[in-house]
């Protein structure tokens, strides 16, 4: 038990009002004591309704109280605790304000000096506290104030004497190092220390152990119980090393980390476990394969080892009764199309559907233009953007229906419920972090149904594509239910891209020199403008930005150079003119926003100019620079930053000069910004990891994710009775989990 808190006895309302619960941890959070309907509400709005919540409201920092502070040595800008003596205090009118300054001046126990504690707002009955004499304690950021020392609305501690506090070890928020939370509207910090603190001794003992002993005690980590406590109100021995702490690499940290991600891993793994026991038609048993080789013996060019070898894996995925899901990560450029294109054909020649949707409709167009040309007729394909007619929709609609093999290329048209697909068994999706979770989902389903011949219900396929490298940690996070096929070579014959930070004027003015000089061998440009705000809608500032420099490049920069413009809010036929002027090489500059992030093809473009090229993700970067590079010369990628002030912008970006290795730069940037680059925002919020990063505590992730297969794998059902505790957390909370995660 944790020692009682003394100096809270005087403040504490009385308990005996409240009802008596003995619901341990489901013990609402208005019954915790100290906290009451109130208080409990702004809890509640926070999540937080039972205790066992309460104790997942983990600090985010901890503050180091357990020193007492001289006022001789209390430093201006640094926050201090201290235990002080009040000499005298006053009320000093402000006019200005209409109220008064409450002033306390006090000294040390030592009587080093004088300090003064001031209130803008004073606290009712504050001023019948401060009686010359009192001690306490007060902490605050020190300020110098014309030569002399202040503290603004410091938080006090009554009751207490550090000396004392830190002795007895009894307090929440003085004598040791105490937990920093989030702040919660209105409560003050010393509030929800209590409240945790009281909590903490009534329930806390009552934390279960869910993962097994024999994996915690492997790694040498301490109980759930001692963890969650230890968390909160780190013990003399830990409270010592404030960096650990500060860290999230104390004992009771690492515990709590690899809890989340072994809870996670185990989840994932089951899901995964669970769709791959479902039925699904199984293909390349009839012919598919051959047909397959065939085509690809008629293709210009030959495929990449990493082309062939996703193709196989696919191919071996697909043969199987059960519902494939991968991934196909590669960067951009390594031909991952033609891995969905050829793995399409296998389930089209043994007589069933395929959609591929892709996140724009440059895209779709793009890739169904280059199915025709590579293969003619010989995969049976239609394009489905928003751009059909009601009698192209009918006719796709029609061949459907009657269940032609086919494959259907397309955009978000694809989702839309009139679209049905009696026969679909194979899912792909390009650039999958454009979509989100649900969207996924939706086309997903369209091929969920029960089979005829066997009357089991079956799932289709899934193969979702990405250009945007997964750093390893998400693979075995987001991505945990995938199998992966990686394509890491480029085609043969395309030279690296040279890439550079252009950040000042002069730098500037050889930037267009060099562009001007690609322009006068015939070679053409991209100009791209960022979005700005990372929804779906272009941001208004930004398109009239990329408007107003289109006519600036025009006329001061390129004249002489027809330059077109494009953005996302542009008409699809006015999209698909421009698109088709540049890929003629009739407009020889391309002024555009991100619309052309996916998916454009012209060889002869060899300069990509960035602006704002530090409001990007460095993945996205990477994915723009994939636009060029496409032909025989040799291309460059110029990127413009505004002149970095810390520094970081510049770092930042430095790694494109360094690297064309998108799981570097991939790394890299999740380092920077975190998973929402890879994810979408939403799914990267799903992740729920409330204490884990996925950086810092990779090598726990990895073990949990190690240790969790082992788990599956040694007793897939949970009948061991060394897995009890085990099978108990999933019993309990297992369904909650999965509503919460779906799947990715
Ligand atoms: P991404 O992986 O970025 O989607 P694409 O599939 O769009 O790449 O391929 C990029 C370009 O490279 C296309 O023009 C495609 O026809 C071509 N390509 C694909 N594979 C090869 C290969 N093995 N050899 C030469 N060119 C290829
Ligand atoms: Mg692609």
């Amino acid at each position: 038990m944790l020692p009682r808190d003394k100096s809270d006895t005087t403040s504490s309302k009385s308990p005996t009002s409240k009802p008596e619960h003995s619901a341990g941890l489901d013990t609402p959070i208005q019954f915790v004591k100290g906290v009451g309907p109130k208080l409990g509400a702004v809890f509640n709005s926070r999540d937080i309704s039972t205790v066992r919540d309460l104790f997942q409201f983990f600090p985010r920092g901890y503050e180091d109280r357990s020193q007492s502070k001289n006022i001789e040595g209390l430093q201006d800008g640094v926050k201090a605790t201290l235990t002080v003596r009040v000499l005298g205090s006053r009320s000093i009118p402000i006019q200005k304000l209409g109220r008064s300054l409450f002033e306390v001046r006090c000294t040390d126990l030592a009587s080093s000096g004088t300090l003064s504690l001031k209130w803008f707002h004073m606290p009712r009955g504050l001023d019948r506290r401060m009686i010359s004499g009192t001690q306490f304690v007060v902490t605050g950021k020190v300020k110098d104030f014309q030569g002399r020392k202040e503290i603004v609305h410091p938080e006090i501690t009554w009751g207490t004497v550090l000396e004392e506090a830190k002795v007895e070890g009894n307090s929440a928020n003085v004598g040791r190092i105490v937990p920093i939370y989030v702040e919660l509207e209105g409560v003050p910090s010393r509030t929800l220390r209590k409240v945790l603190w009281e909590a903490l001794e009534k329930f806390g003992h009552e934390v279960p152990e869910d993962l097994p002993t024999h994996l915690t005690a492997r790694h040498g980590l301490p109980s759930a119980a001692a963890a969650v406590r230890a968390l909160h109100f780190p013990p003399e021995e830990v409270g010592t090393d404030l960096n650990a702490l500060i860290e999230f690499d104390t004992p009771a940290h690492r515990r709590l980390i690899y809890d989340e991600f072994f809870k996670f891993e185990y989840l994932m793994l089951r899901q995964k476990l669970n769709v791959e026991r479902s039925s699904a038609l199984a293909f390349g048993h009839q012919g598919g394969v051959d047909g397959v080789k065939g085509l690809i013996s008629e293709m210009p060019f030959k495929l990449t080892r990493g082309q062939l070898n996703a193709i196989r894996e696919v191919l071996d995925d697909l043969k199987q009764p059960h519902p494939m899901n991968r991934l196909v990560q590669g960067d951009v450029g390594s031909g991952k199309t033609a891995v969905a294109f050829l793995t399409a054909a296998c389930v089209i020649a043994e007589g069933d559907q395929v959609a591929l949707m892709a996140p724009t409709e440059i895209l779709a167009e793009q890739h169904f233009f280059n199915l025709k040309k590579l293969w003619g007729e010989k995969i049976p394909a239609v394009l489905l953007t928003g751009k059909a007619t009601t009698a192209e929709r009918n006719r796709v609609l029609k061949q459907l229906s009657a269940g032609q093999p086919l494959l259907v290329i397309g955009t978000h048209a694809l989702l839309e419920d009139w679209l049905v697909f009696p026969n679909l068994s194979y899912v792909l999706i390009d650039e999958q972090h454009r979509f989100g979770v649900e969207q996924r989902r939706i086309l997903r389903n369209k091929g969920s149904r029960v089979d005829p011949a066997s009357g089991k219900s079956i799932l289709p396929h899934s193969l979702i594509l990405t250009a945007t490298p997964i750093p390893r940690t998400l693979a075995l996070t987001a991505f945990a239910d995938l199998m992966v096929s990686t394509i890491s070579e480029l085609p043969p014959g395309r030279s690296p891209i040279k890439t550079r930070v252009v950040r000042d004027a002069s730098q500037r003015t050889q930037a267009y020199d060099l562009i001007r000089n690609e322009l006068a061998q015939g070679r053409q440009a991209y100009f791209i403008f960022p979005l700005v705000n990372d929804s779906e809608a272009e941001g208004f500032t930004h398109l009239k930005s990329a408007v107003a420099q289109a006519e600036h490049l025009a006329q001061e920069i390129f004249p002489g150079y027809r330059v077109g413009l494009l953005h996302g809010q542009m008409r699809p036929e006015q999209k698909a003119v421009v698109m088709e002027q540049f890929k003629l090489g009739e407009v020889k500059v391309l002024v555009s926003t991100t619309v052309v992030e996916v998916g454009v093809d012209v060889p002869n473009a060899t300069v990509i100019a960035i602006e704002h090229a530090e409001r990007f993700g460095l993945s996205q970067l990477h994915q723009l620079r994939g636009r060029v590079g496409r032909g025989q010369h040799q291309s460059y990628c110029l990127l413009f930053a505004a002149q970095a002030r810390g520094g970081t912008v510049g770092e930042r970006l430095d790694v494109l000069e360094q690297t064309q290795d998108g799981f570097k730069i991939a790394e890299a940037d999740l380092e920077i910004r975190g998973p929402g680059e890879f994810l979408g925002t939403r799914q990267a919020g799903s992740l729920p990891f409330r204490l884990g990063n996925l950086v810092r505590d990779r090598d726990l992730l990895v073990q949990a994710r190690d240790d969790a297969m082992q788990v599956i794998k040694d007793d897939p059902d949970l009948k061991d009775a060394a897995n009890r505790s085990l099978k108990d957390y999933f019993i309990r909370e297992g369904e909650k989990q999965f509503g919460r995660l779906g799947t990715f």
